[in-house]
This record gives C-alpha cells, sequence and structure tokens, in this order.
C-alpha cells in the first residue's frame, strides 16, 4: 500500500505559511503514488496560545487539585486543533483529508494518565481512510484506554504515535519533521558548527535520545528498533536530505585501537534539570542498602549516575524529584548532601568500545576550559560526565571540539 508516515512537530505548523509548506509536502507524498498518514503536534511551542504547556497552564491556574484523567483530556486539545486545522490546510488545496483523535485513529493504551502505553492499534479507521482516497491527520501524542478514557503518552508523545502507527500500518518509512536539518552531533543551538549526520544506528540514537538529545523520542526509536522501522529526521523549513535511522552497530571487534583516531564518537548529548545526592551510611550491609533502595521504588523515584561505595552512595535524580527524595531521607534519618543544578553530558560513539584513553581526552578537554566533574560513569558506547549546569555549554562545545566532530 505504501503507507509513509508524516510527522510534524509543534514548530513545524505553527504559522499558516508552515502549514501550507506541510500541506504540499504530504500531497507531493500521495502524487507521488505513496499513502500518506499524518501525525501533528500541538501547534507552537511553550507560550503560544494552544501549545501544551498553555493548556497546563490555563488547567492549573484555574484549579489547585488537577487529576491526571482531565489533565490528560486537556492536553490532548492541543493535537485536536492542530489536526482539525491541518486537515483542513490539506482540502483546501484540493484534497481530501480527515482529522483523527487517537481514539478515533484506533489507538488504544494503557490506564497510565500522563505516560500512557500503547497496547492496541486497530489498523481499520486508518486502513478504510486510505482506501478512500483520503489523508489521514492524526493527532499525535495520545490514544484512549479500553473504556474511552483519553490518555497522554508523555513528552515527545508525537514521535511515539508516528512510529506506533508506523509499526502497526506497516508503513515503509517514518518521516518526523522539525525545525533543524537532522540528527546533529550536538544540540545546533549549543554548538553552531555541529554538523548533520546523514545515518545513524537505532543504538546510537536512543542512546543520545535517553542522554536528552531531545531530537526524537527514546520511545519512538525503540518501536522502529522492535519492527526494523526506518525513521528519516528532516527540516521542514529546508529541503536538506535529513538523517536515516536503521541498522544496528554490527559490531565484530573494534579495529580502532586509539584515542586519538578521527570518527571515534558520533555526537555529544547533554541533560540539564539534574540533582547529585550523596548519602552517607554507618554500615555497609546488602540490607541496607536494598531497604534504601526499596525505599526509592516505593516513592517511584528513579536514580542515575549510580557509584555506590563502603560509606556513601552517590547518584542523581531528575530535579523534578528531588524535593521529594530529600523529604524521604529526612524521615528515615539519613544524613546526606544534595548538589543542585547539574548538567550530564554524554559522549556517545559505538567505536570507543574498549579504546583507551577516551576518559583521558575528555578530562583534559574539560580542565582546559576549568569545568569540574562532579561525578562520571560509563558503558561499552558512552562516558558521561556530570557538571555545574553553568559549565554545561562549555562542556559540549569543548567535547565536540576535542573529537573533531565537526570534521
Ligand atoms: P519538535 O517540536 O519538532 O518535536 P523538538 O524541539 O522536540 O522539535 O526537537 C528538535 C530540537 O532538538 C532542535 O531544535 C534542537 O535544538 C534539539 N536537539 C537537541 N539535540 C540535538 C541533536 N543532536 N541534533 C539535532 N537537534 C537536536
Ligand atoms: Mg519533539
Amino acid at each position: 500500500m505504501n503507507i509513509i508516515i508524516q510527522k510534524f512537530g509543534g514548530t513545524s505548523v505553527a504559522t499558516e505559511e508552515l502549514r501550507e509548506r506541510v500541506a504540499k509536502k504530504v500531497i507531493c507524498s500521495k502524487e507521488e503514488g505513496k499513502a500518506p498518514v499524518v501525525v501533528v503536534s500541538a501547534i507552537g511551542r511553550s507560550g503560544d496560545p494552544y501549545a501544551t504547556d498553555t493548556l497546563i497552564g490555563l488547567a492549573n491556574r484555574a484549579f489547585k487539585e488537577q487529576s491526571s484523567r482531565e489533565l490528560d483530556m486537556i492536553m490532548a486539545c492541543g493535537e485536536v486543533i492542530s489536526a482539525v486545522i491541518m486537515a483542513n490546510t490539506i482540502k483546501a488545496l484540493g484534497y481530501e483529508a480527515v482529522a483523527l483523535s487517537g481514539f478515533q485513529a484506533g489507538i488504544i493504551t494503557d490506564k497510565y494518565h500522563g505516560d500512557a502505553e500503547v497496547v492496541q492499534v486497530d489498523c481499520e479507521p486508518i486502513l478504510n481512510l486510505i482506501k478512500e482516497g483520503k489523508i489521514p491527520v492524526v493527532t499525535g501524542f495520545q490514544g484512549a484506554t479500553m473504556a474511552g478514557d483519553i490518555t497522554t503518552l508523555g513528552r515527545g508523545g508525537s514521535d511515539t504515535t508516528a512510529a506506533i502507527l508506523g509499526e502497526a500500518l506497516k508503513a515503509d518509512i517514518v518521516e518526523i519533521y522539525t525545525d533543524v536539518d537532522g540528527v546533529m552531533t550536538a544540540d545546533p543551538r549549543l554548538v553552531p558548527e555541529a554538523k548533520v549526520i546523514d545515518n545513524i544506528c537505532y543504538d546510537e540514537i536512543y542512546q543520545m535520545a535517553e542522554d536528552g538529545a531531545k531530537i526524537v523520542h527514546p520511545r519512538a526509536v525503540e518501536i522502529a528498533r522492535r519492527g526494523s522501522l526506518t525513521l528519516k529526521i528532516k527540516n521542514t523549513f529546508s529541503d536538506a536530505p535529513g538523517t536515516i535511522i536503521n541498522g544496528n552497530m554490527g559490531f565484530k571487534g573494534s579495529s580502532y585501537r586509539n584515542a586519538n583516531e578521527d570518527n571515534l564518537l558520533t555526537a555529544i548529548a547533554h541533560k540539564n534539570g539534574i540533582t547529585q545526592f550523596t548519602v552517607s551510611f554507618n554500615e555497609d550491609s546488602v540490607e541496607e542498602s536494598e531497604k534504601f533502595m526499596n525505599e526509592l521504588t516505593n516513592k517511584h523515584i528513579s536514580i542515575d549516575l549510580i557509584n555506590f561505595f563502603t560509606d556513601r552512595k552517590v547518584f542523581t535524580v531528575d530535579e523534578k524529584n528531588a524535593e521529594k527524595l530529600e523529604l524521604l531521607l529526612k524521615s528515615l534519618g539519613y544524613k546526606f548532601k544534595v548538589t543542585e543544578g547539574c548538567s550530564k553530558i554524554t559522549a556517545i560513539g559505538h567505536k570507543i568500545r574498549g579504546v583507551p584513553g577516551v576518559m583521558a581526552r575528555i578530562v583534559k578537554a574539560l580542565a582546559s576550559q576549568d569545568v569540574k566533574i562532579l561525578q562520571s560513569s560509563d558503558s561499552h558506547t558512552t562516558i558521561s560526565c556530570l557538571v555545574k549546569q553553568s559549565d554545561m555549554e562549555k562542556a559540549v562545545n569543548a567535547l565536540h571540539q576535542e573529537f573533531n566532530l565537526s570534521r
């Protein structure tokens, strides 16, 4: 059936002129004999009248206590407005288009309001529209429970909608349109010389997304990998070729033995809004550690950058969980130290596996900019450093330059 999913983010549908540009891209696919299924985010970014954050603000201003069920209902409105306007824009250009909410598009989720997971997709409504020659325009970021309650899929949820529909409809490709030329070696807002990556494998982009690169949601990458679906990140504002996401790392033993070789790293990602905790332990017992971890689990506090020592445990949490954690630690009588306002900088590259000297280069590059490393951790394909948020931009640029990523 040649189905192609075309997802457009908030900035891509922000003005009438842009929406017409978007409509023409969709029509162009149809003219090429493909069956486009459009997914849209809410119009604009934070501060714009119909953006998701604006709707949340409206709900929070009006009512102190907000149930997650009703919050999902109001948050879902942004995409509904966007889908209707987009369908109308396509129709005005002489093509038949039909706006669908997540529920109308057959997207069924579990009951976890605010961060629901898709459990099932009924493809019939969309397939029927395609058979009738119409262009379905689906609201991103949302679905509904079996009982018909509206749910949302969490931040970046429109990417998830696009990937889920791509998988369910067996699309040839999922195109994600945004405001930059593709996946880049770092966030171009911070690193002006960041370069577009033409082709990247699922593992690396997943790692980048997990470590803060907002360009695509990690859950969308996970779904794409599961269904061997090709994702393409493209710019709505230009005709740049974009980035193709597919395939695995194909690692069969590194031919890289020297940390000074070129192309050792793929990208630098960063994540702000992190708080570091150092919790003292008098007693180094398994029971004590287990009790501590259970308390965190019960309060749904997930921790990162975990370094456990005999007398202390050092880790980070998202700053929105910091107050909750402080209260918990106080109530349990722990002694602890809190460092607020941190950022995690992550160097990503599957070629660094087993190559000695990469960390030495990172330490040297950060030291040359007077950036202090508060903590570090690594995996086979990543090295992360925690730094003060005020040092973040300097740190990302220093690493980008050290590893010649703009070449
Ligand atoms: P959309 O509203 O289209 O979903 P997002 O704001 O979610 O757009 O994602 C696009 C933004 O991601 C870009 O404007 C860019 O600043 C940011 N970004 C962060 N890291 C990267 C990266 N490595 N490559 C490209 N863009 C990145
Ligand atoms: Mg996004």
